[in-house]
């Protein structure tokens, strides 16, 4: 499978590429950028075959079976309209669109033209969260009750761009992050949030958008969920905590783009340290995604999950700046 990647982004050149190459029988063999300097030195810089200005004439290569798409958030629904349109596979960044409605129309459009659309929610795919997840489904916490999610961390300098004004990109903490925080929750939990109340603030870095949100998420079981998510925060670890009638998990430094972290379970019999796998957690997403190419099950989170955390985003975003609690709409997917 050769791949064409829309979008000289940071994600791609310091993730996804590799995690494309990773995969037997795939490669890179175009990028497209806004501008041609830019995206000739990215290509030459990351050893990718050709470069382009021009949508139309990536997907126009027979040779690209599938897209990847890291562009700023605006850009992603017109993107992979047209690359749905003309048969490729879709591998999309979170948020999958500026709205819940429009990443529904993403999915509606793959299922018509029958390729597949995957979002790229990591964190599901991290050793630390699948060792988690099996804890929840042995019963080792017996029945849960809460979750607590602590995703404040600093921004670092070479991201602060796009993401820190209130622009027509899709800049703010919560489109960023809550996005990752209400997909790894429906993944332990396996039900949707249903309701949300929540605050944001606007602190040293903001340029317009909100960089920090806490709020709180009911799910239909009863299970309460807190969240903190934000970008400026230099010293604070970020964690992990699900809390049940038999034991507790603390997992730290687990909201994360590398293998790593801490994981502790707490039960009547005492404290024990829980060990995990440490493959990439992006080298994953794209062998699920691969695997189901090949007609092998399904990416790790499909185009729905992608308009399911964008969803609770929204959500979180109109409780902070309405000060109500907010139903959250699926859009019927
Ligand atoms: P970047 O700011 O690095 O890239 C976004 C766009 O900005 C690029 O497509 C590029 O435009 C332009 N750009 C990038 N660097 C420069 C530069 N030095 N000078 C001028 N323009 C530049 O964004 P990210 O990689 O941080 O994020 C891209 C997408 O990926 C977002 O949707 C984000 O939410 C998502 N993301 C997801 C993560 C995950 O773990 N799933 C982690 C990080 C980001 P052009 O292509 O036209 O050259």
């Amino acid at each position: 499978m050769q791949w064409g990647l829309i979008g000289a982004s940071t994600i791609a050149a310091e993730h996804m590429i590799g995690a494309i190459r990773a995969q037997n029988g795939h490669s890179v063999k175009a990028v497209l950028s806004a501008n041609a300097e830019r995206g000739a030195g990215f290509a030459s810089a990351h050893g990718i075959p050709s470069s382009t200005t021009s949508l139309d004439e990536m997907l126009a290569d027979d040779d690209i079976g599938a897209v990847y798409i890291s562009t700023t958030n605006e850009k992603h629904l017109p993107q992979a309209m047209v690359a749905i349109a003309a048969g490729k596979h879709v591998m999309c960044e979170k948020p999958l669109a500026m709205s819940a409605a429009d990443a529904a129309k993403m999915v509606s459009a793959a299922e018509e033209a029958g390729v597949l659309l995957a979002t790229n929610h990591h964190l599901r795919n991290a050793g630390s969260h699948l060792a988690i997840k099996a804890l929840i489904q042995d019963g080792k916490l017996g029945e849960v009750l809460s979750v607590r999610i602590f995703h404040a961390v600093l921004l670092p300098e070479h991201l602060r761009g796009w993401r820190l004004s209130d622009s027509a990109a899709g800049g703010g903490v919560i489109p960023d992050i809550v996005v990752h925080d209400a997909d790894t929750v429906r993944f332990h939990l396996e039900e949707d949030p249903q309701e949300v109340v929540a605050m944001e603030s606007h602190g040293s870095l903001s340029r317009g958008a909100e960089d920090g949100a806490m709020s709180v998420w009911r799910m239909p079981s009863g299970v309460q969920v807190m969240t903190h998510e934000s970008f400026t925060h230099p010293f604070a670890p970020s964690g992990f905590e699900v809390h049940g009638t038999k034991g507790s998990v603390i997992a730290r430094n687990v909201m994360t783009q590398r293998p790593v972290g801490e994981i502790a379970l707490i039960t009547a019999a005492g404290s024990r340290e829980v060990s995990f796998a440490n493959h990439g957690l992006y080298d994953r997403s794209l062998a699920l995604f691969a695997d189901a190419l090949n007609g092998n099950g399904q990416p790790s989170a499909t185009g729905v999950d992608g308009v399911k955390s964008l969803a609770v985003a929204e959500a979180v975003k109109q409780a902070a700046v309405t000060s109500r609690a907010v139903t959250i709409d699926y859009h019927g997917v």
